[in-house]
């Protein structure tokens, strides 16, 4: 579903990326974890196709068979492609004056090449399958709520069922639980593998404590200082691995 080829990327000439290559298959559901700074963020934006890699040396990005990026150009098909990527970002990124509802109805939005609809209301259908979207998430009760009445744990699960509706193939979750107490995490984190197994979406996910890395992916990807330092079974990932990631402090989310 996903493939990187050396990829670089620089800030201000300081190498943020070096060379990273990676593979992800349709299905899977991989930890991107790494110290703060290692580059997972800027990864995820290259995916999403919101930042672009240096122009100087040659790369691609691929996701779903589609090229996101080229040699740090944009594909021509990128706007296509970005409508088969789900996004959910460690801040909620919900309209908090809508209702919980409408926030899911925004991922028909993608689907839309020109936008006719903004002007008009959703058809019937979509909300149906809002609602819809809103029941694989555990949220169907809270449909007609204001979005910012709830929790962040329940606000991140509300981006996921946007990224239902807009039928995402890819759902690229950058730090959703970062902000969120132990029992949230835990509920943000079985929806994802729950669309994951049920629904075949691929999913990949930074997340910051190595803990929950474990319970939920089978897979991990390490950065370190913008390079791959691991990248196999998620049992694989030792002690001596994780010392040599984090130091002596492990960040564990419970
Ligand atoms: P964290 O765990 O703290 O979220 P991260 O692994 O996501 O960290 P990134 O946000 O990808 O790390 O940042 C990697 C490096 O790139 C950092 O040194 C950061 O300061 C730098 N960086 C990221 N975006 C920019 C930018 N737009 N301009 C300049 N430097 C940037
Ligand atoms: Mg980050």
């Amino acid at each position: 579903a996903i493939k990187i080829t050396a990829l670089r990327k620089s800030f201000n000439r300081v190498s943020v990326l070096k060379d990273v290559s990676i593979e992800v298959q349709k299905g899977e559901m991989v930890a991107l974890i790494g110290s703060s700074g290692s580059g997972k963020s800027t990864l995820m934006r290259h995916l999403s196709g919101l930042t672009f890699a240096d122009r100087s040396s040659p790369s691609s990005v691929e996701v779903l068979g589609r090229k996101v990026q080229k040699n740090g150009r944009p594909a021509k098909q990128l706007r296509a492609t970005r409508a088969r990527i789900g996004n959910v970002f460690q801040q909620f990124n919900l309209v908090n004056r809508l209702s919980v509802q409408t926030n899911v109805l925004i991922g028909a939005l993608s689907r839309i090449p020109t936008y006719r609809s903004l002007l008009g209301w959703f058809t019937k259908e979509e909300k149906l399958k809002a609602l819809q979207a809103l029941e694989s998430v555990g949220l169907r009760e809270h449909a007609l709520k204001r979005a910012s009445y709830l929790s962040g744990g329940q606000q991140q699960r509300v981006a996921i069922a946007r990224g239902l509706m807009q039928e995402a193939e890819v759902i690229l979750a950058d730090e959703p639980i970062a902000s969120l107490d132990p029992e949230s995490s835990r509920l943000v984190m079985e929806t994802l593998q729950k669309i994951n197994r049920e629904l075949g979406i691929t999913v990949v996910v930074t997340l910051h404590q190595v803990d929950y890395a474990q319970k939920y992916c089978r897979r991990a990807i390490a950065l370190k200082e913008g390079e791959v330092y691991f990248d196999g079974p998620i049992e694989d990932l030792d002690t001596a691995l994780l010392t040599d990631l984090y130091g002596t402090n492990i960040p564990e989310g419970s």
